[in-house]
């Protein structure tokens, strides 16, 4: 079966066709980590996942190599370890774990390989030289910077014209800037900026500007020009339309084949953004709702689509994994058969992934499940489960997921037993104000001669 992709390059669905069957390749921009990751931030590497998933499924896990980088030096990076009087890498060390484990809990499988811009840095230095070495970059008065009019299709990925362009790029200060629209390759050295953020190079001590380093990590880790590459809507322009204009200037071949990204996130219809400060954490909504559900809730959308972050948006989701999960328990005994995924779920994913469709069949194909007679349980229970494993649902067991959260039950365990405490030690406010707070997030305690138990409610 072929799938069919969305090239912002060309504008078009395309039938995708790898260099190399053997060898996948797939880039995805990565976070900057100096803070939490709010859930707009969680979108890319949730749609990135699904698609690694299905290359996976067509051309063999073996087959299919997916980079996601992270960024750990950025202007921001340095600022927020100034403020919290810590080394740069204790901070990005700290908040990349949090970043992980946050994905990891919406069921986003590792990639295959993590680079860190910080371990690039002779290979962006490489590059550069090489752009100054064709005329492609100069050095400016705070660094080495990229000659747009240099490159004659500057700008073919976002399509936009050259006011457009000068009018977008962040206009850094640089008196030395021959173009309004040249961007920094490298960035010199400031007095006072800390020793751990600036590296020799031929143009004086300083650090990379943030397109080149993805330039760089493409290259070492996938090659010159590999078959995907994707990110967030906002990345287009300028992050990478500048990756396309210093790779390909430097080897003279096309970068990506596929350029793929992703819609916003909003919150009541407002894009949801750090500097908005409209965000919702995701290791905050963690502590309120299943990382499944939340995963099934960024699916509810196609990809590309805007998708508003409600509780309702929330609560639906819940209550359709319910139901999977039910028809899950009802055949939880029986053996599943190798069936492979259901051809619905597939045909909707080739499509350009289009997640609303297969979360429909599946649902369908639950409905029916719940409908089977015996002998067919165990096809209908091979179909239910690896149609899950596609989408990255429905792997738990049945009776976990409706007995809540397996973590999550510790922490409630705790309360519980520190409620059996309080109330041992006659302090019953504290024991009223854990039955409260725990009822307030929908869960009964009940009292019996062994003990305290709990449930949801
Ligand atoms: P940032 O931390 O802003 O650099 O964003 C990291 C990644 O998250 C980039 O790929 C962005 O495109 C993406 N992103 C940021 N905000 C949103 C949002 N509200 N919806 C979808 N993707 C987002
Ligand atoms: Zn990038």
């Amino acid at each position: 079966m072929d799938i069919r992709l969305h090239n912002t390059l060309t504008r078009e669905k395309q039938v995708f066709l790898p260099q190399n069957p053997q060898r996948v390749t797939m880039y995805v921009c990565g976070p900057t980590v100096y803070s939490y990751a709010h859930i707009g931030n969680a979108r890319p590497p949730v749609a990135f996942d699904l698609l690694f998933r299905l290359l996976r499924l067509k051309y063999g896990a073996e087959h299919v190599v997916y980079a996601a980088n992270i960024t750990d030096v950025d202007d921001k990076i340095i600022a927020a370890a100034a403020e919290a009087g810590k080394p740069i890498a204790e901070i990005t060390a700290h908040f990349e774990r949090i970043y992980r484990e946050d994905i990891g809990a919406l069921g986003v499988i590792e990639p295959t390989l993590r680079p860190h811009a910080t371990e690039h840095i002779d290979g962006m230095i490489a590059i550069i030289s090489e752009l100054v070495a064709k005329g492609h970059a100069y050095p400016g008065k705070d660094g080495v910077l990229f000659d747009v009019p240099s490159m004659a299709d500057y700008g073919k990925l976002s399509g936009r014209n050259r006011d457009e362009m000068v009018a977008g790029a962040r206009v850094e200060v640089d008196a030395g800037k021959k173009d309004p629209a040249d961007f920094a390759l490298w960035k010199a050295a400031k007095p006072g900026e800390p020793k751990e953020a600036r590296w020799d190079s031929p143009w004086g001590e300083g650090r990379p500007g943030w397109h080149i380093e993805c330039s760089a990590m493409v290259k070492a880790v996938l090659g010159e020009t590999i078959d995907i590459h994707g990110g967030g809507l906002d990345l287009i322009f300028p992050h990478h339309e500048n990756e396309i204009a210093q790779s390909e200037c430097a080897h003279g071949k096309p970068m990506a084949r596929y350029w793929l990204h992703n819609g916003f996130l909003s919150m009541d219809s407002e894009k949801m953004s750090k500097s908005l400060g409209n965000v919702k954490l995701i290791h905050e909504l963690l502590k309120h709702y299943d990382g499944e559900t939340m995963r099934f809730a960024l699916m509810s959308a196609h990809y590309r689509q805007p998708l508003d972050w409600t509780e309702s948006l929330l609560n639906q989701s819940k209550a359709t994994l319910d139901r999977l999960y039910n028809a899950m328990r009802r055949i939880k005994d029986v053996h599943a058969a190798n069936t492979g995924a259901p051809d619905g779920v597939l045909n909707a994913l080739c499509d350009d992934l289009n997640t609303p469709l297969a979360l429909a069949e599946l649902s369908a194909l639950a409905t029916e499940a719940n409908k089977a007679e015996p002998q067919d349980w165990p096809r209908f229970k091979g179909l239910l489960l690896a149609a899950g494993s596609l989408l990255g649902l429905l792997q738990r067991d049945p009776e976990d997921w409706a007995r809540g959260d397996a973590s999550d039950a510790d922490r409630i365990d705790a309360l519980v037993a520190g409620r059996v405490a309080a109330r041992k030690a006659k302090d019953f406010a504290e024991a009223d104000r854990i039955r409260r707070d725990l009822a307030a997030e929908g869960i009964e305690i009940m009292d019996g001669p062994d003990g305290s138990t709990w449930r949801r409610v």
